[in-house]
């Protein structure tokens, strides 16, 4: 009997993994996407119960924990290992995406406040930036810090709040300059620019056109801090690419409907990190700083990797 009950429990140990890995990735080029993600990483629900998640980023400081946007909750969340999900800050005018600078300095685009703002070293919120040729931006939604400390962001109207008027000509990518405050128009000719990321060597500049095109574009960044070319990168089939990241080797991590999808430097889609809800942002962080952070809808899911997100020398 205890054999028979041994082989069982085995066999099911074996079928469950089988199971789990198959829900949880959708593989194109197994070999390239098992160099990321391991065929048996499983997607673990970290928290659920909230609105609409976004903004994920990786905070190193104070042994390590992610700041996440809960955005009709007019929350910043916290998650670490030890307490899970609490409160970081509220209000926080609806802030969608974030990032750190070079400093480890909080970068917030603030929905509702139609700002970029910057949480300095001693928790004092300084607006970066607010309006261009002086009409206030739509709602920054996403950002991007390039080595020369310059910030790039999105300003899709998605934010507006009720009652008030969009300002700005169009949806535009901005680059700001935070020495001297200067905000000049990056790309003018997208939908609903959504999120962006720079590929290690900054050559690149990836932007996701989450309105009509649902499509990634790519950008050659050049050395006077304009950017041209702009051919479409990927295009998705489910749901709109939202939040993106570059890994340290030029892969870019989108979201979609059907989770996060991994694309090579060419374009060609290595595989996807399958979650229950839409995703919406992701970023790579943990004590390794390989566990993928995942906000998708009411819930913040994770899965460990293999590689690591790209970072500003
Ligand atoms: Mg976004």
């Amino acid at each position: 009997m205890r054999t028979l009950a041994t082989l069982f429990a085995a066999l099911f140990a074996t079928s469950t993994a089988v199971t789990a890995s198959a829900a949880d990735l959708a593989v194109g080029k197994a070999d390239a996407f098992h160099q990321l993600v391991a065929a048996d990483a499983k997607v673990e629900k970290l928290g659920t119960g909230m609105k609409f998640l976004e903004g994920p980023c990786w905070i190193t400081a104070d042994g390590g924990w992610l700041v996440f946007s809960d955005i009709p909750s007019n929350e910043l969340k916290k998650w670490t290992a030890a307490s899970g999900v609490t409160t970081f800050r509220n209000p926080s005018n609806h802030t969608n995406g974030n990032l750190l600078d070079q400093q480890g300095r909080l970068i917030s685009c603030e929905h509702s406040a139609r700002r970029v703002t910057r949480t300095n070293a001693d928790g004092t919120i300084e607006v970066l930036v607010d309006s261009y040729d002086g009409k206030k931006l739509n709602s920054p939604n996403d950002v991007a810090v390039k080595s020369d400390g310059t910030l790039w962001f999105t300003d899709p109207p998605y934010g507006l709040p009720k009652g008030q008027q969009q300002e700005q000509t169009g949806q535009h990518v901005f680059r700001f300059d935070p020495t001297t405050k200067t905000i000049t128009i990056a790309v003018a000719d997208f939908d609903r620019p959504n999120g962006l990321c720079f590929s290690p060597d900054e050559k690149l500049l990836y932007i996701a056109d989450s309105g009509k095109p649902k499509h990634i574009r790519v950008f050659s960044v050049k050395d006077d801090g304009t950017l041209a070319d702009g051919k479409v990168f990927a295009t998705l089939d489910k749901g709109s690419p939202d939040g993106i990241r570059c890994d340290v080797h030029g892969n870019v991590w989108s979201s979609a409907g059907d989770g996060v999808r991994v694309y090579a430097p060419d374009g060609t889609w290595l595989g996807s990190v399958l979650t229950p809800e839409g995703a919406a942002n992701l970023c790579f962080g943990g004590a390794d700083g390989k566990t993928l952070f995942i906000t998708a809808r009411t819930s913040l899911y994770a899965i460990p990797t293999l590689t690591t997100q790209a970072v500003v020398k």
